[in-house]
């Protein structure tokens, strides 16, 4: 069994977006990444402050935009407006799950496409959907595509399946996964709570990707011999041994179904860490489209 270490590769996508964020600097412009954080949710904090420290650790001009929780709808559209005629932001997200009384995906409608780098604005979705170059992908989506193509795992004519249909990871990685091309050209099947014979249905993988929010839910019974694995969930679950009182795991039960997979992602190492280097990447994209400055393709 090999272990799929997307520490590793996170590593080496965020090497090559040094090397990119330094030729378009050289070129005069820099890319920037605006975060909005509406309310003071700790684990969201936690993600900006990561998200902020892997555009420090770039070169990447990085905005922090904290709201109180109390910020209604129209306030945040003008700050995404403000973003959005910014000429030094590239990229701009606003962290989920924003507070209750926040429609997200009327949020999404009001960023400006061209800065969309996290690939939840319907005109990216149909860019991936239409396979169009030039629009943004999902960052996990893009991240586990990657862990693949490291590993040198085929995706053509592979059997994969998807369990979980967000608009977040399963339906793009979907999308991603039978596209026309290197890394796609899969046999995709979607898998969701009203799948009938879910773990009949999982067997049939010869890539399993398991994106459903519940810990440890895939287990031996849910994975052919020889499988690879990858595991996108991220669950707390409580641990009075733990430091924090929590540990994280994935949706899968990784001691039950590791014995049985080719190669699997752990948690946390896995399909985490890539999900920030992608955003890094996708952020240079945003620059390198935005002002027209090619940068190398390192991958
Ligand atoms: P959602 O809650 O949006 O979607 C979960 C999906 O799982 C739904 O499609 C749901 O089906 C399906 N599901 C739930 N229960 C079952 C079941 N019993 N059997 C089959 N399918 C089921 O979650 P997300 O896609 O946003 O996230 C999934 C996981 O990935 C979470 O653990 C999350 O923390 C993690 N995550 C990790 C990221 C990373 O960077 N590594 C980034 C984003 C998410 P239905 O549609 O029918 O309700």
């Amino acid at each position: 069994m090999q272990l799929i270490d997307g520490k590793a590769v996170s590593v080496r996508v965020l090497k090559e977006c040094k090397v990119q964020v330094e030729e378009l600097v050289k070129n005069g412009c820099r890319p920037g990444l605006a975060v909005v954080l509406v309310g003071d949710d700790p684990a969201s904090r936690a993600y900006v402050g990561s998200k902020e420290r892997a555009c420090n650790e770039l070169g990447i001009h990085s905005v922090k935009v904290e709201l109180p929780a109390e910020t209604s709808q129209g306030q945040l559209h003008e700050v995404i407006a403000s973003l959005n005629e910014d000429p030094d932001v590239d990229g701009i997200l606003v962290q989920s799950p924003p507070p209750a009384h926040i429609d997200e995906s009327a949020v999404v409608l009001e960023i400006d496409p061209d800065k969309d780098v996290d690939g939840f604005h319907p005109v990216n979705v149909a860019k991936l959907v239409l396979e169009e170059p030039g629009g943004f992908i999902p960052c996990t989506p893009l991240g586990c595509q990657r862990l693949l193509g490291d590993y040198g795992i085929e995706t053509k004519g592979s059997r994969v399946v998807i369990v979980g249909r967000s608009l977040i990871v399963g339906k793009p990685m979907a999308m991603l996964l039978m596209s026309r091309g290197l890394l796609g050209d899969a046999t995709v099947t979607v898998a969701h709570s009203r799948t009938v014979n879910l773990p009949e249905v999982c067997r049939s993988a010869d890539i399993l990707i398991a994106a459903i929010g519940r810990p440890e839910f895939i287990g031996a019974e849910h994975v052919k011999e020889g499988a690879v694995v990858i595991d996108v969930g991220i669950n707390r679950v409580e641990d009075s041994q733990a430091k924090r009182g929590y540990r994280l795991v994935g949706d899968v039960n990784f001691d039950e179904v590791s014995g049985r997979c080719r190669a699997i992602t752990p948690v946390p190492g896995g399909v985490g860490p890539m999900t920030i280097a992608m955003l890094m990447s996708n952020t240079i994209k945003a620059c390198s489209q935005r002002h027209g400055v090619e940068v190398s393709k390192l991958a």
